[in-house]
């Protein structure tokens, strides 16, 4: 182990805002998964007296920095020209580099620029870090004893594919990496954070495997991780814990790692040689789009009929007008027809509901934003629907979210008894 990374990434549209830093949350992952330590990260504009101040701080502080941005041809792409001059190092033209690019050009039938020339500049003494995704290529360079620096380009594809490629292979072969730390997530559905934190409690003090827990997009999880020599010895330390976790959340688990809410709903009804179809009305097709988000969901999911208006829902689902003038659209009894109506038009085993009322106008005292209704028509001919009461405080978006993951675990559910 010879000390810890840090990650630098340019851009000024970062700092505006204007783009989301995935390529530093990439690199936090993937430096965990290597085990090397990894304290700061910093976002700076393309401006190179401000990023020489933080080359300037980072080399101070850690022997591993890992640039993205800037490697592009235009002249506000000056991370390697700005590295180069704070190091002392002059550029050379590298021949072989420039011929690559040419190459690329000449492939995908386009001229290529003089300014893409300067793709070909590297600082005397770095290796090239070769781009197969694009034409900048990326630099390893040693510009002084046991501070080693890689840059990368911004374009999240090809940063990827470069690490993935030459930096990671690179970082074991000199030994920057230590015990790896393998980890396994555990995903949970309604129950918030706190909650399962707090039935958890006994098993976030432990050191190895340590649990954290974190959330997003409704979904609550809990990464248990252990630092160990090969991975059978880290499964050996992460199975007893996942285990317990498990059975202390009882029907909250849905599922691990990749797993998503429709991507086990489709597992089970794949298990079972089942099929569904579904009724939208405030999601809009929105759990449609998450059921065939899955590959290979055509084996057991049918499709959907998006019943906006209430004559689709009348004409299409047979919803009777006398009950969606008695009870309104957003209704038991109408989730429940749309569910049933949905099952026998497309002659599936399971039907699958949403009525809502998703704002931000539209709400009553009665039937505020964030009620919606989910219905479930099951193999037997059985309907039943639920309630559920979001709130308004997330917004539009976020309702039409949850009443389609809702959905899905409520099928879910259903499909471990029925
Ligand atoms: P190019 O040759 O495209 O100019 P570059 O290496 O100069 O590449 P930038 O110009 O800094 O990179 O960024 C190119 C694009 O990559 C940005 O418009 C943005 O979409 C994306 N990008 C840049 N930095 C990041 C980042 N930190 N996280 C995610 N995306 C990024
Ligand atoms: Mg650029």
């Amino acid at each position: 182990m010879k000390g810890s990374a840090e990650v630098i990434c340019v851009g000024s549209e970062l700092l505006l805002g204007d783009i989301l830093n995935t390529n530093a949350q990439f690199l936090a992952k993937e430096l965990a998964q290597l085990g090397i330590p990894h304290y700061y990260q910093t976002v700076v504009g393309d401006n190179p007296q401000r990023i020489q101040q933080v080359v300037k701080v980072a080399c101070e502080r850690s022997r591993l920095l890992f640039f993205t941005g800037g490697l592009g041809p235009t002249p506000d792409d000056l991370t390697v020209e700005t590295l180069a001059d704070f190091f002392d190092a002059p550029l050379e033209e590298r021949s072989d580099v420039l011929e690559d690019i040419q190459q690329k050009f000449a492939r995908r039938g386009r001229e290529m620029t003089p300014s893409n020339r300067k793709q070909a500049l590297i600082p005397k003494g770095a290796d090239v870090l070769p781009n197969p995704a694009g034409s900048a290529p990326g630099i390893i360079w040693e510009p002084c004893p046991g501070l080693v620096l890689m840059t990368f380009p911004g374009v999240p594809k090809e940063m990827h594919i470069m690490w993935q490629e030459t930096a990671v292979p690179y970082l074991k072969i000199h030994g920057w990496s230590s015990a790896p730390i393998y980890s396994r997530t555990l995903k949970f559905w309604g129950i918030g954070e706190s909650t399962l934190a707090e039935r958890v409690a006994h098993l976030l003090q432990l050191e190895n495997p340590t649990v954290a827990p974190y959330a997003s997009q409704g979904t609550v999880k809990l990464r248990v991780s252990a630092k160990a020599a090969t991975e059978a010895e880290a499964n050996s330390l992460i199975k007893p814990i996942s285990e317990e976790i498990m059975k202390i959340a009882g029907n909250h688990y849905y599922g691990t790692d990749e797993d998503t809410l429709e991507s086990v709903v489709g597992e089970r009804l794949r298990e079972k040689g089942q099929t569904l179809s579904v009724a939208e009305s405030c999601t809009g097709g929105g759990l449609g789009r998450m059921l065939t988000a899955v590959s290979g969901s055509s084996d057991y999911f049918m499709g959907g009929i998006i019943s906006y208006d209430n004559a689709v829902k009348i004409g299409l689902l047979g919803v009777q007008p006398a009950v969606l003038e008695s009870e309104g659209a957003v209704s038991d009894p109408v989730a429940c027809q749309m569910a049933k109506g949905v099952r026998s038009r497309l002659g599936t085993d399971w039907g699958l509901s949403i009525t809502g009322i998703a704002g931000p106008g539209g709400g009553t005292e009665e039937k505020p934003v964030g009620l919606v209704y989910i219905g479930v028509a099951g193999p037997k001919g059985w309907v039943e629907s639920r309630c559920y009461r979001f709130g308004n405080l997330r917004g539009r978006d976020w309702i039409r979210h949850l009443s389609c993951c809702s959905a899905l675990d409520l099928l879910r559910l259903l499909l471990k008894t029925e």
